[in-house]
């Protein structure tokens, strides 16, 4: 057996690598063995979850950042970008139509927009909590304090999405300007967990000057931490950005990322994301038959999704907005997968709403 195979099964057996092996299969697999780690992903996904694929109905709060993250379109210092708020009634009247159409988890996304206080959160977060008593409430707001992170867990929400984009130091420093640190933002994600959050990290895949051995760390970081969630995507470059002459991020890569990451953690919650939908026309189908699970269709107003450009062509209608969901379904189908809507009446080895399902059942719940 050839040394990548041999590693791929390794991984498959193990669920751990060393960093150098990591870094080693990262570097030198051939087609033939992504090939054969996505195939052991759907194995392992299949077993732990069946064919089902979960839906997140995705609400950008607000485009308003105080951070300065080189990469990102919404950053502070681009002049360009154009900036919104949700109002409380507008973010209440988006979970309306997503429960309506079946919607059992919202992910409340933004920029570090200090606007948004512990107190208007807590409020917001208690409303929808209460309106929606069996829905998952998923926060992706930068980081916060330990404080508020638990104020805001008291008020309602169960998931926290922080990505900690490269575990690489030097990495780190290029992507984002100083002041920024990775070691914070691990310990934010320690913290979130030590509050009962269920926690979800990832990375972009191509970012520029990623190596492999950024990589590499970024999967023994994922391995420590041992997320619920992980989501990663290619980089796209925004117009905006010092980066905008760089080179998208490539799919087979990121799809071999996305292999490796299921065969480590065979129950987490893989997004196909909506970069990885954006680099490729059929990119979120391939995510998914490589091992991811999860899907977030926006539900944001339309007239602000335009406005929340991460990166450029940032992909919102279509099978990408939550009030097309047949078209997702369809898509699913035509892959053999199924999508789940609700929680449904019946009774099966897993939740419904397979987000609650680590936790839960490491809990005995
Ligand atoms: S990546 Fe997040 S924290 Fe960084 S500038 Fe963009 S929205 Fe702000």
């Amino acid at each position: 057996m050839k040394r990548n195979e041999m590693l791929i099964r390794k991984l498959a057996r193990e669920h751990v690598l060393k960093e150098s092996e990591f870094r080693e299969l990262i570097e030198s697999h051939t087609e033939e063995e992504l090939q054969l780690a996505r195939s052991l992903a759907g194995d392992l996904l299949e077993e732990t979850y069946g064919k089902r694929i979960y839906i997140r109905g995705l609400i950008e709060l607000t485009s308003y950042c105080r951070r300065d993250c080189f990469y990102c379109g919404i950053r502070n210092g681009n002049r360009n970008a154009q900036r919104y708020r949700l109002t409380e009634e507008e973010v209440l009247s988006c979970c309306r139509t997503g429960y309506e159409l079946g919607f059992r988890t919202f992910v409340l996304q933004g920029g570090e927009d200090p606007y948004f206080t512990d107190e208007r959160l807590v409020k917001m977060i208690g409303r929808i909590r209460q309106s929606y008593p069996d829905c998952a409430i998923t926060l992706s707001l930068g980081e916060r304090s330990r404080d508020s992170y638990r104020k805001l867990y008291h008020a309602g929400a169960n998931r926290y999405l922080l990505r900690h984009e490269t575990a690489e130091e030097e990495h780190f420093r290029k992507l984002h300007p100083e002041g920024n640190e990775l070691a914070a933002r691990t310990a934010h994600l320690y913290t979130l967990k030590e509050i009962g959050y269920q926690v979800g990290t990832g990375f972009m895949v191509g970012s520029p000057h990623q190596t492999s051995r950024s990589l590499a760390k970024d999967m023994v970081l994922i391995h420590d931490l041992q997320p619920e969630m992980v989501g990663i995507g290619p980089f796209i470059p925004h117009k905006d950005s010092i980066f905008s002459d760089c080179s998208s991020g490539s799919v087979p890569l990121t799809l071999f990322m996305l292999a490796l990451i299921r065969i480590m953690l065979p129950e987490a919650l893989i997004p196909a994301t909506t970069s990885l939908g954006t680099a490729d026309a059929a990119g979120r189908e391939l995510g998914i038959l490589s091992g991811a699970n999860v899907v977030m269709p926006n539900l944001s107003p339309m007239n602000v999704r335009k406005k929340y450009m991460l990166y450029d062509n940032k992909a919102y209608t279509g099978s990408e907005a939550a009030e097309s969901l047949h078209l997702l379904k369809e898509s699913m189908e035509t892959i053999g997968f199924q999508v789940v809507v609700d929680r449904g009446d019946h009774l099966s080895r897993i939740s419904e709403d397979a987000a609650d399902t680590p936790l839960r059942k490491k809990e005995g719940r």
